[in-house]
């Protein structure tokens, strides 16, 4: 850039990692990877070492997520984006109802809706910057939304939908980066899921999901007699949740993991439950993005971008600037100082900023990162 606008020193943030997914690493979790080098990195997921690791990760989430009785906790490869057709090949068994409001609520529902062997789905939509879940709707059997809507910054409550229960329906939470920054009562969800990329501070290409007995039932009976031509539905081998769960049991996964990454999810775990587990990070989240809502809502040319105070993220917080400063120039600025990723979801197409405020960021960044904010759009 011709003429770097550039921010005093004593005024940036300690680290510039504002983004959604991935987002910000802590140092402390790289360095776990240099002591893991001869035992773990580049060793066999089959054998102890690694195993006990991701034994480590299931129990620690457990810890972390005051798992119920009988609920237990599974992973594999491929991101909350394949436990979505995962959900679709094994745990939907004929219709679903769905809340979608963003893309990646709505990508679920898409999903769903063209599974060949399902019936299509019954979805409950509004416009971005507010959240509807599903309402009880007479023959579906599974009802699905996203806890935190990443590409909008609304966080969505997550309790059973009423009756639900007696019609035998499950429950399916996208819980990608809502898990770890959002408080959340595991017995209203049949099916919590996410990637470790966001709150979990590692990086993406897994899934994890924490199911009731209910969900593992309905996977065993739907898998029980697929791939027959006179069962019309298709279950890849990849998205059976039944051997997902076969392989959790035994701390390991279908196929070759990440193992970098479940060396920095179980750090970030351990730290998370260390320092107080579920009820302090969610605080931390909280502290931080009520610093956002606050400031943008004191500046004369920033407001908060949902507009009911009960629907906004504490882990995802979306900004609207005044449409006379660009907020893909005010981002830019901010990522030539080291402030990286602060814009807005692409789809979303609006004038603002979205900042991530999982648990490793600091408070102390998220207030110095408004400071950084204000000083730039001053001198565009
Ligand atoms: C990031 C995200 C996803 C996609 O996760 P992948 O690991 O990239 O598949 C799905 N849902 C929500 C709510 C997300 O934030």
């Amino acid at each position: 850039m011709a003429n770097t606008l550039k921010i005093p020193n004593d005024m940036l943030p300690e680290d510039g990692r504002f983004g959604c997914g991935p987002s910000k690493i802590r140092s402390e979790q790289v360095a776990t990877l240099n002591a893991g080098t001869t035992t773990l990195l580049g060793t066999s997921h089959r054998q102890r070492p690694v195993r006990d690791l991701v034994g480590s990760i299931r129990e620690g989430l457990a810890e972390f997520f005051h798992l119920p009785d009988d609920y237990e906790i599974a992973l594999g490869n491929g991101g909350a984006s394949c436990f979505w057709e995962i959900a679709c090949a094994s745990l939907i068994t004929r219709q679903a109802a769905f809340g979608s409001y963003g893309s990646f609520s709505a990508k679920f529902a898409k999903s769903a809706a063209i599974a060949p062997f399902l019936e299509d789905p019954v979805v409950y939509e509004v416009e971005p910057g507010s959240y509807c879940l599903p309402e009880r709707t007479e023959y579906v059997d599974a009802y699905c939304w996203a806890h935190n809507e990443t590409s909008t910054g609304v966080a969505a409550p997550v309790r059973r939908v009423e009756g639900s229960m007696e019609q035998g329906a499950l429950t399916l939470i996208d819980g990608t980066s809502a898990a770890g920054s959002l408080p959340v009562d595991i017995s209203q969800t049949d099916a919590y899921y996410f990637s470790p990329q966001k709150a979990f501070g590692s990086d993406g290409g897994m899934w994890w999901a924490i199911l009731s007995p209910a969900a593992i039932e309905r996977a065993a009976r739907l898998e029980a007699n697929v791939n027959l031509p006179e069962t019309n539905r298709w279950v890849p081998p990849f998205l059976s949740l039944s051997s997902a769960l076969d392989n959790s049991r035994k701390n390991q996964t279908l196929n070759t993991p990440a193992i970098a990454t479940l060396i920095m999810m179980d750090d970030q775990v351990r730290w998370l439950n260390d320092n107080g587990g579920m009820d302090w990070a969610t605080a931390r989240c909280a502290k931080s993005a009520s610093m956002l809502y606050s400031w943008a809502e004191r500046s004369d040319y920033a407001e908060p971008f949902v507009t009911d105070p009960d629907a906004r993220s504490n882990a995802v917080v979306t900004i609207n600037l005044d449409e006379s400063i660009p907020a893909y120039q005010v981002v830019s600025a901010l990522r030539d100082n080291g402030i990286m990723d602060t814009g807005g979801y692409r789809k979303l197409g609006r004038n603002q900023l979205r900042i991530g405020v999982f648990p490793s960021i600091e408070p102390a960044d998220v207030l110095a990162l408004t400071g950084c904010i204000d000083y730039v759009v001053e001198r565009l």
